[in-house]
This record gives C-alpha cells, structure tokens and sequence, in this order.
C-alpha cells in the first residue's frame, strides 16, 4: 500500500516537471519536438500513476474508458493542419464535460455534507466546465463551417449574457451557504451551458483562434478546480498551466491583431470583415512575371520572406524551401519574417516552415526583423496581406489602425504572390501594392514559387 501511494507521488511528480518543461520547450522552434515528447510522456506518467490509485473498484471500466478514448483520439490526430483549431476545440469540449461530469458525481456523492470552501470549487468548475463544454462545441461548428460563420448579434446581447452568468453565480452563492439545496445543482449546469452557447453566438468564424485559446484557458481553471475537489496536486498544477498558458496566448493574439480583450469578447468580434475592400476605384500596380522576380532575387544580396495565410492555403511551403535552397546557394542571404498572427492560428507559419525542414535560425520573429527591413534588398511576401498592411501604422481610420505589422514597406524592393487583388481577413485594401518599390507577382503561392525556381535553376518556362 505503502509502495503505490509512493510511486503515485513519484510519477505525478514527475508528471509535473514533464509539463512545465514541454511549455518551455515548446515556446521555441528548436525545441518544440521536445516539448510535445515531454507533454506525452507526462500525460503518459499521469494515467500509469493514477491507474495504480487504491480506489479504482473496478478495472474493467477504466480499461473501456482508455480504448473508448484512443478510438476517438487516434483519428482527432490525424487531421490536416487547417483543421487543427476546430480538433483543438472539441478535445477541449471533452476535457470540459469529463470535469463537469465528475464534478455532478462528486456534488451527489457528498451533498449535503460539503464545507463552503469545497462547494464554492465545486461550483465553479461545473460552470466553467459547462460553458466550455458548449462554447468549445459551438467554436468547432463555426469553424468546421457545420455553424454559421458569421457573428449573430442583437440588442442588448451582453446584457443577456451577463444575466444568465449572474443567474449561475448567484445559484452558486446558494449552494455554498446551503449545500442541502440539492434540487438547485441541475440548473448550475444547465444556466452555464446555455451561456456557452450565447458567448459565441457574436464571435464570427475567423476570429474562433483567439476565443479557443481563451475556451483552453476556462478549461484548464475548471480542471485545476477539480484538482481542489479531488484533492490531487497533479490535476490543480496541470489546471493552472493550462489556464494560464491559455490566457496568455490568448491575450498576445488579442494585441498582435490590435484588439483589446472586452473586444474580443463583448465586441461582436469578427464583424470587420464586413468593411469593403478598397474604394472601388481602380488604381495602377506594377507587376512582374516570374523570370523577372528571379532575376531580382539572384541579384540581391539579403531577401527576407513574409509568408502568410496564402501560403498555407496553397501547401506552398515546399516549394518556398527549395526556393530557400536555390537562393542560399548563389550566395544570398535569406531569413524569414514571421507575424505572431500570421495565418489562421498561433505558430502555423512556424509549423510549416518546419515542416519544409526550413532551418529554425532562419525564422525570425516580427520584433527580431524589423530592423532589418532598411538593409534588405527585397521583401518577398508570400500569401501575406494584413501583416503587412502599413495603414496599420499610419492610417487612424483603418480597422486594423495600430496593430503591430513587419515594416516591409522600408525593404527597397517589395514583392507580393498572391492570386489578384483579394483582401486579407481583415477586408481592406492594402496601401503596400501601390508603393513604387512595389512588384505584384500575381498566381497561386506554390504555382508561381514554383515557376520561380525553375526560372533560378534556368529551366525557364512559365
Ligand atoms: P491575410 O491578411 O488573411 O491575407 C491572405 C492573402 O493570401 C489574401 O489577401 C489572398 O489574396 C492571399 N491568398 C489566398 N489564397 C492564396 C493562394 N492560394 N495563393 C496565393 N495567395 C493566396 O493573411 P495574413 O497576412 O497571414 O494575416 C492573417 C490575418 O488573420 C490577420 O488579419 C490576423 O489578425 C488574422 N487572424 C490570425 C489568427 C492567428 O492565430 N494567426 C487568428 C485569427 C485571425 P488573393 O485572394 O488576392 O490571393
């Protein structure tokens, strides 16, 4: 008995360090296969731990839980990389309903006798579990396009939502001060998840990153309240990280898109798109054919490429490394700039850059880059729109008006691969393809790096 007790705390221990290291690791590119191994490993650790717990009556259950659970999450696994933020939600609607689940059995299971402490924990993990629940159900629907996209707002919507929280705080204050008031539990479950359910309904589809990273927060408080109610340090650590590693990311989306978080949430989020792009007049670019953009490329001495949500659309990301490649061997000096928010998620140009096996050095952050953008001879954006857009810097009337962009309008020769004049997420026109520095390169990201490195290794051809 002694042994296991023992070796429970041992590898829970263990377990924990394992996590705090894969944040760690994970917060840099060189590391972040680290990173993942320590968070399996130690979620690993956690089950083997937990499995030898004195408690567990019957085997049979827990071994149908874990095949039940793999059959799910084997296939969640294995979506494409532009599904990862709706797979992400829906592991934390999951995550969520397990805690409300096992924080309704253990409310049964002790009522009436619960001290205040334990019960206010207990209400608020089965709220924040059941608005996760909901809310991360309703992110995924939007996202996997199964919901509306677009933001559905009416009058006096935050009113509405705020009664229904106060509604379920209030219930809760109840139960703390009267724990025998068992008839009140259900509707401190049943208040929540219809909550969940009107939080989202403002937020348009697009925007979903930000607010599944904010759901990733709730789920890992509600979590780390569980741990409280189990009595398990490992559940209240694990909680806590997850709870804030959720919050600040999603607080660093919320300032790389310029947007303050009342915003994100009160805000009726995402209703931007709706701005119309460009004035409608027709204004004259300058643009270039492949064999010309090689040309400018081989003769350059430093190129720094911008990739963005273009680049991803088209997988092009293989054929910028060879660009990459063909570039680095004639002697050119070439890095990347990478926006916080570049793309539709945390870290996707990161991820498919190094999935193109992109040298991790040569990925330079916004802050990183930008003073570099004077020296450099030619910008190469790449399916990127927004993040480059300098009326953020200069225009106050502009939506996207003081969100932080790389500077590359000061590179002396700036060039665009994008398929036409199509605006970014953001729905406005882009000052950056006017500028005389400015060459479009108009095609499909992949199709026309493509034709570019033909044109650097002389096959020529269009
Ligand atoms: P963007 O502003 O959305 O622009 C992408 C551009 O790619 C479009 O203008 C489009 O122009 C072009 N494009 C689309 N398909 C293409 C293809 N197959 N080949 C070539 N070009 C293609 O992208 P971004 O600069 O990466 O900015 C990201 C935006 O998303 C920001 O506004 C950010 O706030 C927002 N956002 C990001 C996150 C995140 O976590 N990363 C989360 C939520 C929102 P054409 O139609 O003319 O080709």
């Amino acid at each position: 008995m002694i042994f296991s007790e023992t070796f429970i705390e041992i590898t829970y221990f263990i377990a924990t360090a394992l996590f705090i290291l894969s944040l760690k690791w994970l917060s840099s590119p060189t590391t972040a296969r680290y990173g993942v191994w320590a968070g399996e490993l130690g979620m690993a650790l956690a089950i083997v731990g937990t499995l030898f717990y004195r408690g567990i009556v019957d085997y049979k259950l827990v071994f149908i839980g874990l095949a039940l659970g793999a059959i799910i999450g084997v296939p969640l696994g294995k979506v494409a990389m532009t599904a990862v933020p709706q797979r992400t939600a829906l592991s934390h609607a999951f995550g969520a309903l397990c805690v409300t689940l096992v924080g309704t059995s253990e409310f049964y299971l002790r009522a009436p006798n619960i001290p205040p402490f334990m019960m206010a924990v207990l209400a608020m993990e089965v709220i924040l579990g059941s608005l996760t629940f909901t809310g991360s159900l309703m992110a995924a629907g939007k996202l996997q396009e199964i919901l509306p996209q677009r933001p559905i707002v009416y009058k006096g919507q935050n009113f509405v939502n705020l009664a229904f929280l106060s509604l379920a705080v209030a219930l809760a204050v109840i139960l703390v001060l009267h724990p025998d008031q068992v008839k009140l539990f259900p509707a401190l479950i049943f208040i929540p998840l219809v909550f969940g359910v009107m939080l989202i309904i403002p937020i348009g589809g697009a925007d979903m990153p930000t607010v599944i990273s904010l759901l990733n927060s709730y789920a890992g408080l509600s979590a780390a309240a569980m741990g409280f109610v189990l009595n398990s340090k490992l559940l209240i650590i694990a909680g806590a990280l997850d709870g804030s590693s959720g919050f600040i990311l999603s607080v660093i989306m919320s300032k790389a898109m310029n947007r303050s978080f009342t915003n994100v949430l009160f805000g009726g989020f995402g209703q931007i798109q709706t701005v119309a792009a460009g004035t409608g007049e027709e204004k004259p670019v300058k643009s270039a054919t492949a064999e010309e953009a090689a040309a400018i490329l081989s003769a350059a001495n430093k190129v720094v490429i911008v990739p963005g949500y273009g680049m991803a659309v088209a997988q092009a990301q293989h054929k910028v490394r060879e660009l990459f490649d063909s570039l680095t061997k004639r002697g050119v000096d070439v890095r990347f700039g990478i926006h916080p928010v570049a793309g539709r998620m945390p870290g996707h140009m990161n991820v498919l850059l190094a999935e193109a096996d992109i040298p991790y050095d040569k990925l330079l952050s916004m802050d990183e880059i930008n003073g570099d953008f004077p020296q450099t001879d030619v910008a190469l954006i790449i399916g990127a729109n927004d993040v480059t857009n300098p009326a953020a810097r200069t225009d106050a009337s502009s939506p996207i008006y003081g969100m932080p962009i790389l500077d590359v309008d000061k590179a002396r020769t700036v060039m665009v691969i994008k398929r036409g004049m199509g605006a970014g997420f953001a729905g406005i026109e882009n000052p950056l393809y006017f500028l005389g520095q400015t060459l479009m390169l108009f095609g499909d990201a992949k199709g026309f790096v493509g034709n570019i490195v033909r044109e650097l290794s002389g096959g020529g051809g269009h």
